[in-house]
C-alpha cells in the first residue's frame, strides 16, 4: 500500500511518534502542531469513529489533551499558498512566460520529485511557492515566534499529514534554499501515526468536547479545505486569481468543472475576456500521460495541478488503509467539498488571519519578505541518480 501510494520511494514507513512524545515532555520546547486539510476527512476511520464525531475540532481536542501548546490548521497556510501561487500565476501569465508550457503547482512533494527526476527540463515551470506544510512552518518560526516573543529555535513545529512524502519534504531536500538557516517543520506525522499516538495515550476521543484552534494561524477558508482533494488547489487558486483580475468574487462554485475522479481533466475559464486553460491530474501515471501530451504539442494549458496520489491527498499514503483506498478517496473528497460549502469563508483572500499576516508582516503576495519565507529555489537541490532509479521502480502505472 505504501509503495503504491507513496511516489517518492519512502518504501518503509518510519514511526516518529516517540520524537513527538519527547518534544511534549521537554519543558524548554514550545510545541506547535498543524493539521492538514485531508486529515480531517479520514482520521477517525481507524479509530472506529463515525464521521459525524470525527470532526477536526475533536481532533484538536485530542491534541490539546496530549499537551500541545498551540494547535493550528494547515488550512490557514493552504490559503497562504493560494495567495502566493495565484499572484505568481497571474504574474507569469501576463508576462507571457507560459506560452510554451504551463505553470505547474508545487504543493505535492511526490509530484515535485517526479518532475525533477523524469522531466527536469520542466522544472522552471514549477511554481516556486512552498507547500502549505512548509509555509506554515516558515510563518510559525518568524511571524508567530515574534508575536509570542520567543526565539524560533525554541519552537518544535509538528505536522499531521496524510502523506509519507511530507517526511522527506520537511527535511528540506526540495523546499529549502541554500540561504535558509532553520528548518520550517521539525516532525511530520502521518494520519496513521497520529491515530497510533491517540491510542497509545489512551485518549477516548468520542467523549471529548470539540476544541477551537488557536490564533493567529488557526482560521482557514473552504478554499483551503478543498486543497486535500484532486482539483482543489486549482479551484481555490482560480477563485482568488479571478478576484485579482476582475475585482469582484466569482461564484464560489464557478470553477467546479475541475472536480472529479478522472485521472486527467481539463477546463477553460474566461476571466474578463482572457481565457485560462487548466488541467488537473492525479496519480503519477496520469501525470506522465499529461506531460507527454504537453511535450508532444498535443495539449496546451496555462495552469496545471498535479497530485501524486490518486484522488489527491485524501487518498494519500499516510492515511488509514481501508480495503479499497481509491473508493475512500472519493468519499473523503466529497466530505471536504461539503465542508467548503458549509464554510462561512469560501475565498482565501477573505481569510481575516491571512489579511492580518499580510498587513502586519508580509506586505503583499510576492513581496521581498514573502519571497524569502514562502518561496523556494527549485534548483538548490537536484535528485541523485540512485533516487531517480528508485522512483522509476515504484511508480504507479495505473491510468484512470
Ligand atoms: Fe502527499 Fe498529497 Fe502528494 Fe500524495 S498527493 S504525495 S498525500 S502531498
Amino acid at each position: 500500500q505504501c509503495i503504491t501510494h507513496c511516489p517518492v520511494g519512502a518504501l518503509r514507513e518510519r514511526d516518529d511518534t516517540s520524537e513527538v512524545l519527547d518534544a511534549l515532555a521537554d519543558p524548554d520546547k514550545i510545541t506547535v502542531v498543524q493539521i492538514a486539510p485531508a486529515v480531517r476527512a479520514a482520521w477517525g476511520e481507524s479509530l472506529g469513529l463515525p464521521r459525524e464525531l470525527a470532526t477536526v475540532r475533536r481532533l484538536a481536542a485530542a491534541l490539546r489533551s496530549m499537551g500541545f501548546d498551540y494547535i493550528f490548521d494547515t488550512t490557514f497556510s493552504a490559503d497562504l499558498t493560494i495567495m502566493e501561487e495565484a499572484a505568481e500565476f497571474l504574474k507569469r501569465f501576463t508576462a507571457g512566460e507560459l506560452k510554451e508550457y504551463p505553470m505547474f503547482t508545487s504543493c505535492c512533494p511526490g509530484w515535485v520529485r517526479f518532475l525533477k527526476s523524469q522531466y527536469p527540463q520542466l522544472v522552471p515551470y514549477l511554481s516556486t511557492a512552498k507547500s502549505p506544510q512548509q509555509m506554515f512552518g516558515a510563518v510559525t518560526k518568524s511571524y508567530f515566534a515574534e508575536r509570542i516573543g520567543v526565539p524560533p529555535e525554541k519552537i518544535c513545529c509538528v505536522s499531521i499529514m496524510p502523506c509519507l512524502a511530507k517526511k522527506a519534504e520537511k527535511n528540506g531536500h526540495m523546499y529549502v534554499k541554500q540561504t535558509d538557516s532553520i528548518q520550517d517543520v521539525d516532525i511530520a506525522l502521518t494520519t496513521r501515526e497520529m491515530d497510533r499516538l491517540i491510542r497509545s495515550e489512551n485518549i477516548n476521543v468520542s467523549s471529548l468536547p470539540e476544541a477551537e484552534f488557536d490564533s493567529p494561524l488557526g482560521v482557514g477558508s473552504g478554499a483551503g479545505v478543498i486543497f486535500g482533494a484532486t482539483g482543489g488547489v486549482m479551484e481555490a487558486a482560480l477563485r482568488t486569481a479571478y478576484y485579482s483580475v476582475v475585482g469582484t468574487n466569482p461564484s464560489p462554485d464557478a470553477f467546479r468543472a475541475v472536480r472529479g475522479q478522472e485521472g486527467w481533466r481539463e477546463a477553460e475559464f474566461d476571466m474578463n475576456g482572457t481565457v485560462v486553460r487548466c488541467a488537473v491530474a492525479s496519480g503519477l501515471a496520469n501525470a506522465r500521460h499529461l506531460i507527454e501530451a504537453i511535450l508532444a504539442g498535443q495539449a496546451h494549458y496555462d495552469f496545471v495541478e498535479v497530485m501524486a496520489c490518486p484522488g489527491g491527498c485524501v487518498g494519500g499514503g499516510g492515511q488509514p488503509i481501508p480495503f479499497e483506498q481509491s473508493e475512500q478517496a472519493e468519499i473523503r473528497g466529497e466530505l471536504l467539498y461539503k465542508l467548503d460549502r458549509l464554510s462561512p469563508l469560501r475565498y482565501s483572500h477573505e481569510n481575516p488571519e491571512i489579511k492580518a499576516l499580510y498587513d502586519q508582516y508580509l506586505g503583499e503576495p510576492l513581496s521581498e519578505r514573502a519571497e524569502d519565507l514562502l518561496h523556494t529555489d527549485h534548483n538548490s537541490w537536484t535528485m541523485p541518480l540512485s533516487l531517480r532509479l528508485q522512483m522509476q521502480d515504484t511508480e504507479d502505472t495505473t491510468i484512470h
